[in-house]
């Protein structure tokens, strides 16, 4: 009678026994020999309802994400890659996956690109009678700097074609102001980026091979504030600037009354050799195909202007957690996870490349690779870079994200860190984790980017809903 006992549990019909049954197994309770302890909850195998729900009440009820993150972005802050900071953030991310008690953390050496943005940074509107108009201004991230203070005249276009076409003399010796704003009649912020973003990643390059003596650009938002953005532009032999929005529209108008004013620049910034730093890597073994990989991950390194705490904080201590959350609501994956903070995504993409690089080097098999690298937002779902069989296969489980509000299973962009492995070792998908994204360009490189934006619910129910979908693809492979 144990043995049917046995049997009974681990096809799981005591969930469901009749009354005839209870009975049967109440006398066969009845031998002294019985396990004392009650068997942990995953050796009954439960419905994948069932089984992301309790990963949703491991996240909500005790989930860690948040006080990770309130770690990393207050003890540790800006972490640009080279500098202590980013040094300190792979310490602590080590030591949280040890302490979180995965099979196996290690590091993975990777050389970094070294920029510093040094102390000053001003932006003045000058050239009218009246006093200098300063503006809100940044150093773009891999710029050189102005040399003491930079003063001339300004041209303002909206787009490359714009600036080919302008007259050399209209150009040169003259900073030239890119002043294409986000589209705000797109619904996805995501695309309103892609479609400015050329403006500060070759604008100073475009506008130095017409012999301009800097750039200065506008802020990659749609929010009207103080705050400039910085991110990473093209190495060019000028110097590049972001300016913020409201300072962006001011110097427009006053273009337009007087297209003689000047603008004077002054940035300290200095590129330095490169650094060595890591990637960090946790992972919780497969039971039954531990040579089959999935990868989450998000990113380690931000910009300096603040704590990097959406961008990529949240991407990180979701990553970390999606693997506890498996462990502490009892499951073990039948294929390997591991959890990767890439070290430089923001300036060189330098650890997702190594990544894939040591992924090919040892033929590794990765079914999927995951990326948070959108915001620590309420979730909505899932985008993969896949064929159709594959996003078919994964939107079949739209249903079970339903009840958590997270079941947009669409095609759609993975992410910048685990795109490398679609050439290295060709993923059946890569997956973009999808949130609302309608506040994260308000932030986005910004001084603003701190942990009090993050809000505790949602960014653990981002880590349930990455956890869930490693659960599906763990048990279910692609
Ligand atoms: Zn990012």
């Amino acid at each position: 009678m144990r043995t049917s006992f046995s049997l009974l549990l681990a096809a799981g019909l005591l969930l469901t026994a009749s009354p005839g049954q209870a009975q049967a197994r109440k006398k066969a309770k009845a031998p002294a020999a019985a396990p004392a302890a009650a068997p942990a909850v995953a050796a009954v195998p439960v419905s994948d309802s069932v089984a992301l729900r309790r990963i949703f009440d491991e996240a909500l009820l005790r989930g860690e994400s948040y006080d990770n993150l309130r770690y990393l972005t207050s003890n540790i802050g800006g972490r640009l890659s080279g500098s202590p900071q980013a040094q300190m953030a792979v310490e602590w991310g080590k030591a949280t996956m040890e302490k979180a008690g995965f099979d196996r953390v290690y590091l993975q050496e990777v050389m970094v690109p070294h920029w510093v943005r040094g102390g000053r940074e001003k932006g003045e509107i000058v050239g009218n009678k009246d006093k200098g108009i300063k503006v809100p201004v940044c150093a773009l991230g891999g710029s050189v700097s102005t040399g003491g203070k930079l003063k001339a005249g300004v041209v303002e276009v909206h787009s490359f074609d714009e600036l080919k076409n302008l007259p050399d003399d209209a150009v040169k010796g003259k900073f030239v102001f890119f002043n294409r704003p986000f589209n705000d009649a797109l619904i996805e912020p995501g695309a309103a980026y892609g479609g400015a973003v050329e403006q500060r990643a070759l604008g100073a390059a475009e506008a130095a091979k017409r012999g301009a003596v800097g750039a200065l650009v506008r802020s990659m938002s749609s929010a009207r504030d103080d705050n400039p953005h910085t991110g990473t532009m093209r190495p060019a032999t000028i110097p590049g600037a972001a300016i913020s929005t409201n300072g962006a529209d001011k110097l427009s108008q006053l273009l337009k009354a007087n297209p003689e004013l000047q603008f004077e620049l002054e940035m300290e910034c200095i590129t330095l050799p490169d650094e060595k730093s890591y990637n960090v890597v946790g992972e919780i073994k497969g039971s039954k195909f531990p040579q089959e990989i999935i990868t989450v991950g998000g990113h380690l390194d931000s910009w300096d202007l603040a704590q990097g705490a959406h961008d990529d904080g949240t991407g990180c201590v979701q990553s970390i957690e999606a693997l506890r959350l498996l462990r502490a609501a009892g499951f073990k994956p039948e294929r390997t996870i591991r959890a990767v903070l890439f070290m430089n995504e923001e300036n060189g993409a330098r650890g997702g490349t190594e990544y894939a690089r040591l992924a090919a080097q040892s033929k590794e098999t990765h079914v999927a690779a995951i990326e948070s690298d959108g915001g620590g937002f309420t979730p909505r779902g899932f985008g993969l870079e896949s064929d159709a069989a594959t996003l078919a296969k994964v939107a079949r489980w739209a249903p079970l994200f339903k009840p958590y509000n997270a079941d947009e299973i669409t095609a759609g962009h993975g992410g910048t860190d685990i795109e490398p492995l679609k050439d290295a070792v060709h993923p059946k998908a890569l997956i973009g984790y999808k949130c609302d994204s309608q506040r994260y360009f308000d932030i986005h490189h910004t001084a603003a980017d701190t942990f009090d934006k993050v809000n505790r619910r949602e960014l653990e129910l981002g880590g349930a809903s990455m956890a869930s979908l490693i659960y599906l693809l763990s048990k279910y492979g692609l």
